[in-house]
């Protein structure tokens, strides 16, 4: 299954390559562009992706298309016998994954696991899918007229997905869109492209239909060829926020349904009554888990009063502990950033930080480990304000920045002002402020004394602000909704006795 990993490239080069995966097969490119796969640990191009042409998105939605008048027929018991069929592969072949996730977007081996048991969730939701399409059903609405709301598929369906999850951010989309009787088109990263057609192979061995689920790996191209073609009914996309809305932009003006994620600055704010190991133990895991590559990543800290000292010097007093290094080493921590240019963009905070008046608590630069690999050690900026670029920019990167402010009012209302809104925190021992809190604040996905409040799979994941661009949060039950469109039906059965003619405009009573 994995030739596809493993296949030469017929360049005459060494290098793996990854092609697309499309009506159950894989298809090498034939546009002639392609882009490099690292291993960021190491430094080295380890394959070279195919990007494809629009001719050849056109054939995925084209087979998807096709194949979508027979998946859309098969019987939700079917359907439903399949999705725990994957369920368990996925399963199986979990350290599989985690093992791709960590050789080519450099997270840890045991957060590749994890990544892979929170998307496997999404999958378990989805095998719900007969109880989560059920509709409604009125009888006697009218005299002799029942009246019930069905839930049908939209079609062909694409998801168009960023660097940091390869595995568990496409889950959140094929998994409700191919249980709610779509077919599917992934546009994953090229950055860390195998996952996918790992992914795919993995459908296939489970029972699903060829052409049911399809990849096409890509850039620019690829992603506009999917926004212009008339047969993609939805797309889903999760990634920065400048691309976000361009792609609901141009989708929506297209007539899809667009639901578009985007970047985050994720506030923690700790109160002066917090526990204050907790909440440094919780800054730290948050920050610098996954090297800060993670969307619900705490990359900000809001300390109030008197908290600022103490929990400056007990994050200060756990960065040295932190091992940094190849993310397949069981002892490692936290492993490299992917790309050689985004380490370098993330260490420019380094620089600017201080510059515009911040204190350099933690220099990553120094602690980072000799060789190639893409590697910053962790940092702390203190004393950050709004006007810095360390403060405004998402940075994506294992660099925290911490806040001061004297009342929660001000904590609050730095939160507020902040153009992103995906994830927040506040660590406090006092229920009524957390309470305050939760109501007063405006982002999407809100933790109390939890860190990272990644919603579970039955619950929706989404943001406020430029942190979504659509109005359904993606999985759980706006996952569903996403995938379908509602359909009521009123209908009457010939009956004699009630049969008459009547022009009036119908009634209800
Ligand atoms: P990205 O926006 O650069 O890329 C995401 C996808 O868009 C990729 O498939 C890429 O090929 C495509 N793309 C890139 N540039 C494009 C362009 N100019 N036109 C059309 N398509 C283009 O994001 P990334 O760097 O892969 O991922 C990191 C970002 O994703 C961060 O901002 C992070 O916060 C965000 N993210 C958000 C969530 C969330 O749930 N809100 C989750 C994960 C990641």
């Amino acid at each position: 299954m994995t030739e596809v990993l493993e296949e030469q490239a017929e360049r005459g080069t060494q290098l793996g390559r990854v092609s697309h995966w499309i009506g159950g097969e894989t298809v090498a490119g034939e546009s002639g562009r392609s882009g490099p796969v690292y291993n960021p640990a190491k430094g080295v191009q380890t394959k070279e992706v195919d990007f494809a042409s629009v001719e050849e998105i056109d054939r995925a939605v084209q087979v998807a298309k096709d194949t979508f008048a027979k998946w859309r027929q098969v019987s939700l018991s079917k359907r439903q016998e399949l999705f725990f069929a994957i369920r368990e592969l996925v399963h199986q072949r979990k350290d599989e994954i985690a093992a791709i996730l960590t050789e080519e977007h450099g997270k840890v081996f045991s957060d590749a696991q994890g990544e892979v048991q929170r998307g496997l969730e999404v999958v378990e939701y989805a095998c719900g899918i007969p109880t989560l399409l059920k509709g409604d059903f009125s009888e006697q609405a009218s005299t002799g007229i029942d009246v019930y709301s069905i839930r049908q598929p939209l079609g062909v369906v694409a998801g168009i997905t960023p660097f940091n999850f390869p595995a568990m951010v496409p889950m959140w989309m094929w998994a409700p869109a191919i249980a709610c009787g779509n077919t599917f088109v992934l546009k994953p990263s090229e950055k860390d492209p195998s996952a996918a057609n790992f992914t795919a192979q993995l459908l296939k061995d489970a029972g699903l239909p060829d052409g049911v689920f399809n990849v096409v790996h890509g850039d620019k191209v690829a992603v506009d060829a999917i926004l212009e073609h008339p047969d993609v009914s939805a797309v889903s996309f999760v990634g920065s926020t400048p691309i976000a809305r361009y792609i609901y932009e141009t989708g929506t003006k297209r007539g899809k349904r667009v639901q578009a994620l985007g970047g985050a600055k994720n506030h923690m704010i700790v109160l002066p009554d917090a526990d204050i190991d907790m909440a440094a133990d919780a800054a730290v895991s948050a920050a610098y888990g996954s090297a800060g590559e993670r969307c619900m990543a705490i990359s900000h800290v809001v300390a109030v009063g008197d908290a600022g000292d103490k929990l400056v010097e007990a994050i200060k007093e756990r960065l040295p502990k932190i091992k940094v290094g190849d993310g397949m080493e069981p002892d490692v921590e936290m492993g490299p950033l992917v790309t050689r240019e985004h380490r370098d963009k993330v260490a420019s905070y380094l620089e600017s930080g201080p510059e515009q008046g911040a204190t350099l608590v933690a220099d990553g630069r120094d602690s980072s480990p000799d060789g190639d690999g893409f590697f910053l050690g962790v940092s702390l900026l203190d004393n950050v304000t709004p006007e810095m670029d360390a403060y405004k920019d998402e940075i994506f990167g294992p660099v925290l920045g911490i806040s001061r402010v004297d009342t929660y009012d001000e904590a609050v209302r730095m939160v507020n002002e902040n153009p992103y809104g995906n994830g927040t925190a506040i660590f406090t021992r006092d229920g009524g402020v957390a309470r305050r809190f939760e109501f007063d604040v405006q982002a999407g996905m809100v933790g109390i004394n939890v860190p990272i409040p990644v919603p579970v799979a039955y619950y929706s994941f989404g943001g406020w602000k430029q942190s979504l661009f659509g109005d359904r949060h993606i999985y759980g039950p706006e996952g569903i909704d996403f995938y379908t469109r509602g359909k009521v039906v009123t209908s009457r059965w010939p009956d004699p006795a009630t049969s008459k003619i009547d022009l009036g405009f119908p009634q209800t009573r």
